[in-house]
């Protein structure tokens, strides 16, 4: 399978669908991104992340803003949300007896994702954890490298989570790594995600917000400016 790229604000994204985004994963090794609105408009401030963005291996549209941003330009690319995904992946590695590792959240939260996955899956081989507060990225990678897992689930939040595993992945040629955010909050239990509803409007970022206000400050100078750089993009085409 061979990716076929569209671009949006000068960086790369795979058009696949959810399940040939999934059997291509399956064939690779490298970095997978899952990039929101909020990550396009930090790349286009900061050149060494957009550099990370079109160095990576997968980048998988993942919400409504570049569904929508992508739609503005004329391409039709679904939406793959990164928690289905890297939960996917993670399906298939117990499938496939290939053993994860997850990097990242509060250290009683990637544990009780731990203990959750494992009794969702059986088979699901856990070599490795440890919690997203630290400061040595050398000495983690060093201790996941001996294991050499299949699969490496990176929750830092974004830009930390691509900037580590683009630091991390050339040590390891069979692994894929997935920055995954606030996933293992969601696995462990402790944050819900949105109604059913919400997730398939492509509202789950309203859903949040409006249980976490905070969160607000994040959001709303975010999406319309993406919105408006993207029709910017439209009409004036880079480099006019
Ligand atoms: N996080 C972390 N280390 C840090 C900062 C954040 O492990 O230095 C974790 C945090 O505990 C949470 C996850 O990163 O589990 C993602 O946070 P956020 O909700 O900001 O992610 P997003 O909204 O981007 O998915």
């Amino acid at each position: 399978m061979e990716r076929k790229i569209v671009k949006l604000q000068g960086l790369n994204i795979d058009s696949f669908s959810f399940e040939d985004a999934v059997e291509y994963a399956k064939n690779i090794s490298g970095q997978i991104v899952t990039l929101n609105p909020e990550m396009v408009n930090n790349a286009s401030k900061n050149q060494d992340f957009a550099n990370i963005i079109n160095s990576a291996e997968l980048v998988i549209p993942d919400g409504v803003g570049v569904e929508l941003g992508l739609k503005i330009l004329g391409k039709n690319v679904k939406r793959i949300a990164g928690i289905e995904f890297s939960h996917k992946l993670i399906e298939e590695c117990a499938k496939n007896r290939q053993s994860v590792a997850l990097i990242g959240a509060k250290p009683a939260i990637v544990e009780k994702a731990k203990e959750n996955l494992q009794r969702e899956f059986p088979d699901l081989y856990i070599t490795y954890t440890h919690d997203g507060y630290f400061d040595d990225d050398e000495k983690i990678i060093s201790e996941v490298k001996i294991r050499q897992p299949r699969l490496i689930l990176c929750a830092l939040g974004s830009p930390k989570q691509e900037e580590f595993i683009f630091k991390a992945k050339k040590d390891f040629p069979d692994s894929i790594f997935i920055g995954v955010g606030g996933s293992f909050d969601v696995w462990s239990g402790v944050v819900e995600r949105a109604p059913e509803i919400y997730q398939k409007l492509g509202l789950e970022w309203l859903y949040r917000t409006i249980k976490d206000p905070k969160r607000f400050k994040r959001i709303f100078p975010t999406l319309p400016l993406f919105v408006l750089k993207v029709l910017r993009e439209k009409f004036i085409p880079r480099g006019v």
